[in-house]
This record gives C-alpha cells, structure tokens and sequence, in this order.
C-alpha cells in the first residue's frame, strides 16, 4: 500500500485571483486581463483555450514566475510575490537534472531547503513511493520513458510537501496510453495529498476528464485583445469519469464550443 497520505504537510491552499492582469514589457496589448477565479483548496481547475490566450502566463504568475501588473493573487491568503516551495511546478519537458540520479533529482529541493539529511532522505522515499518509482531510484532520467521521467517530475515537487501543483500541458509529450496512464495516477496522488491543482491543457477532453471546473480562456495579443475567461464551467460527473458517457460528451461539447467560438478556423 502507497503512504501517500504522509507526502502531505502544507494544507492545500486556495488560489485567489480578482482582476489579475499581465501585460508583458514593450507590448501594446496585455497577455491577461481581468481574471476573477477563485480555486478553493484541494480542487482541481483546468484552464483551456486557444494557443496564446494566455493560459500559460496565468500559471506562470501563480507559480512568481512572472509579476502581475494588474489586479491580485494570493495562495492560502498570502500575496504571490515570487516562487515558492508551497508551488510546485511541472513542465511538459520534465525539467530534470540529467546528470543526477532519480533519487538525486528528488531530493535536490529538500537539500536547498537545507533540510536534515534523515529529513531529505525520508521525503525522497515518500516521494518515490507516492509515484511508483522506488526501484528506479538509482537510474537516470535518460535511462527511463517519457512517462516516468514525468513521474520524477511530479515526485520533485511532492518532496518539497506543496499545497498547490501548478502543471502547464505536463502529458503533451506523452503517447495517448501513457497519458491516459499519468492522468490516472495525478488523480490518485490529487486525492491522497488532497492537493490544489491549477492543470493546463489544449485537450479538451483531458480537461473534462480531470478538473472539478474547467476555465476557458479567449482572445489574446493575435486577435487584437486580451486574453481573458470566456466562461468557468462545472464539471458536475462523478469522479471516476467515463470519458465515453454521453453527460461527458455534453460538456465536452459545450467546452469545445467556448474554445471556438469565433475562431473561423479550428486549431
Ligand atoms: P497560452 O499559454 O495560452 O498559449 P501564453 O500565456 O503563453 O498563452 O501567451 C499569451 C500571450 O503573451 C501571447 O501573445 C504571447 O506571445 C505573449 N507572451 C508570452 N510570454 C511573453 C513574454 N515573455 N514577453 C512578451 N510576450 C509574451
């Protein structure tokens, strides 16, 4: 049986955004504007829309990425001014440290949080267990598949005992099987850490399948305004979804038709 439960030390964090804007240096029009959302602790929101309607700097923001320049963002009611181990982040590219084992990998931000080394050393194995991934501790990233140097990833950021989990497109690289594979297991990590998690996508159909609410995103610099939210739309199915029931057909559609509405071609 997987300990997961002991991962969890911070309390899952709400995520407060009301009129968040970004506007990016030297650019005439801003990125995000007016973004009012609140993402209560331990749920999980998907953010989905067009390529360049700003998904991704709304992350970034909540991740102390990127500053804001209009509104605000506190996590667990405290204003975001720059990343923190409280945020863990995960990449499509993984982010891994090739030249350090897996078990290296997922200790290195305990070790720069200059925690004890039992402390480090436990954590690490929490970490390794909670994703699957004790037999490979000594093996590199290089040596393992696509599939489980994400997994490395997702065991990095639970090391350092997060209460939120930011992800930007984490399974886009992934063949469909693996995918299917990691959304699975994100669901049963979500549930046994009860942590928050903000997930973006260009799947519409992974959105659905994952998030307690999916927000769909317009506009963006390309159509000449800012990215902004379209609607927020309930996932109202029970957790363990049948991606091919016809209740989660018709939210799949009514989502699919935010994302193109008023795109003349579809991407
Ligand atoms: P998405 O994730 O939805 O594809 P992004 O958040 O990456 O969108 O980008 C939103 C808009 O902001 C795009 O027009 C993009 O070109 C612009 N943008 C992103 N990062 C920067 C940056 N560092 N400087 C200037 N513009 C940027």
């Amino acid at each position: 049986m997987v300990k997961i439960g002991r991962i969890r030390e911070n309390l899952p964090a709400d995520i407060v955004m009301k009129g968040l804007g970004k506007q990016y240096p030297g650019t005439a029009t801003a990125a995000v504007e007016g973004v009012d959302v609140t993402v209560a602790a331990g749920e999980v929101l998907c953010i989905v829309g067009a390529s360049g309607c700003g998904k991704s700097t709304v992350l970034r923001m909540v991740a102390g990425f990127e500053e804001v320049t209009s509104g605000t963002l506190s996590v667990a009611t405290e204003p975001v001014s720059g990343p923190g181990p409280d945020r863990g982040v995960v990449f499509q590219d993984y982010g891994l440290f090739p030249w350090l084992t897996v078990a290296e990998n997922i200790a290195y931000g305990p070790r720069q949080a200059r925690l004890q080394r039992p402390v480090v050393a436990e954590r690490t194995e929490q970490a390794l267990e909670a994703v699957g991934l004790t037999r490979v501790s000594g093996s590199f990233p290089h040596q393992l598949s696509g599939g489980m140097q994400q997994r490395v990833a997702i065991a990095r950021v639970l090391a350092n005992k997060p209460s939120v989990l930011l992800m930007d497109e984490p399974f886009g690289a992934l063949d469909a099987l693996t995918r299917v594979e990691m959304q699975h297991e994100l669901q049963r990590i979500q549930r046994a850490a009860g942590i928050t998690v903000l997930f973006v996508t260009h799947s519409i159909e992974e959105a659905v399948y994952l998030g307690d609410r999916v927000m769909v995103m317009a506009g963006g610099t390309a159509h000449g305004m800012p990215g902004h939210v379209r609607e927020i739309v309930d996932v109202d199915l029970p957790p363990d979804r049948d991606a091919s029931s016809p209740e989660f057909n018709a939210i799949e559609r009514h989502v699919d038709g935010l994302v193109h509405a008023g795109h003349a071609v579809r991407s």
